[in-house]
């Protein structure tokens, strides 16, 4: 029997994003393309990288804590000389664990789901790579890491980061707008009743879903006590995620209203559909998750660099508010759960956004690299806007 093709995802788990990214593109993959192609993943940074990057997960948790610092390791990496100039400092310190990956992990196609990663591996591989698809999981502020002309294919989310890849000197024939990829289980929804008894949630109050990313960063704490405190008529639903610890002094405490506290899940989507509003971290993963799930949002923190634009972009498209402040968020969150008409405004707004099919497209480019789809065929949302502009023009 002939081998099928095998396909590498490179990811890290710097934050959920990357992961679950990654995740939705397989379940896309085996979804519309069983049995035809396999894959693994690799934590380059975990697995292929020198001490201290090697420690970059756990470690990112931690300096995210620091948000000014942070932010100044983001931007200073994030300029055209600065780029460049760390990536020459690093390249002697990375080279043989990249030399070493490619050896170990041979494929027939990469598929990158983190910005640190692209530059070093196309480098090591030289000339001759197999065909590379990055998929920016960054939703406007992208870094600069994202973009590497060697990669065949730049999937974006939105015409904000394809704009920046053009800057940055990305042929635009290279690029194509479809979105952060979306988990198999947004695609078919349930109902909001059916989601609850699914779960064991309450059925007959307004639910509120707090979630902050992949490793439950930010104020999460403050926030809930300031929402029980004031007597917000809704119930809890706390998702937080990896972090142990904090999931632990959450369920220590005594609500006003019922609250559920849970560790990290898989489905997401079921929480989503069981929700009416979502107080969040602008992470990429959950606001673009929130809008197919069409859910007003509120978002009460962020890591500043990569997800600044994320609260500019939901602003601006009237899909929710920021408001870091945990008594002026109660205030919000308290008018919208009494005049229902304004949150529904809110979630039509945001489930205007919502791009369902964006990992069966990304399954489908991934196919079409490996000579197993056509990819004239496949319907990028930058081809269907300039058809629709081509049209309204004609
Ligand atoms: N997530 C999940 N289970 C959890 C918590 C989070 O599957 O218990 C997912 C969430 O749905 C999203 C991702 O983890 O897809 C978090 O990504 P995001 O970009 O929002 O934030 P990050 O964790 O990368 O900062």
């Amino acid at each position: 029997m002939n081998k099928i093709p095998h396909i590498l995802f490179l990811f890290s788990d710097t934050g959920g994003g990357h992961r679950a990214a990654a995740v939705a593109i397989q379940e896309a993959l085996q979804a519309e393309f069983p049995g035809l192609v396999d894959w693994e993943m690799v934590d380059f940074f975990k697995d292929y990288s020198p001490p201290p990057l090697n420690r970059a997960g756990p470690d990112y948790s931690k300096l995210v804590q620091f948000p000014d610092f942070w932010e100044l390791i983001f931007e200073a990496s994030n300029m055209r000389a600065t780029a460049r100039l760390w990536q020459s400092l690093a390249w002697p310190l990375v080279k043989s664990g990249m030399d070493r990956l490619i050896e170990e992990h041979p494929c027939d196609l990469i598929i990158s789901v983190h910005p640190i990663i692209n530059t070093p591996i196309l480098r090591a591989f030289g000339e001759n790579h197999p065909p590379y698809l990055t998929v920016v999981t960054d939703m406007i502020s992208t870094h600069e890491y994202w973009y590497n002309k060697d990669s065949d294919i730049i999937i974006v989310p939105t015409e904000e980061a394809f704009e920046r890849g053009v800057k940055l000197g990305i042929d635009p024939n290279k690029m194509h707008v479809v979105g952060l990829p979306i988990k198999e289980g947004y695609r078919n929804p349930v109902p909001k009743k059916e989601a609850r008894k699914r779960l064991g949630l309450p059925l007959d109050i307004p639910l509120v879903l707090m979630v902050s990313g992949g490793e439950g960063m930010g104020p999460m704490e403050e926030t809930v006590a300031a929402i029980d405190k004031a007597k917000v008529p809704t119930g809890l639903v706390i998702i937080t995620g990896n972090n142990t610890a904090l999931k632990e002094r959450l369920e220590a405490r005594q609500y006003k209203y019922p609250a559920t506290v849970i560790g990290f899940t898989t489905d997401m989507p079921t929480y989503m559909q069981a929700c009416d509003v979502i107080i969040t971290k602008a992470g990429p993963g959950t606001i673009s998750e929130a809008f197919v799930a069409g859910l007003p949002i509120i978002l009460y923190s962020k890591i500043p660099g990569q997800e600044n634009g994320n609260v500019d972009y939901v602003v601006k498209h009237h899909a929710g508010v920021w408001e870091p402040d945990p008594k002026k968020m109660v205030v919000i969150l308290t008018e919208w759960i009494s005049k229902p008409e304004e949150m529904r405004r809110f979630a039509e707004a945001s489930r205007s956004l919502g791009r369902a099919d964006s990992s069966r497209i990304i399954a489908r480019t991934a196919m079409g690299m490996l000579g197993m789809y056509d990819p004239g065929s496949i319907a990028y949302y930058d081809k269907r806007e300039s058809k629709q502009r081509s049209l309204h023009q004609g």
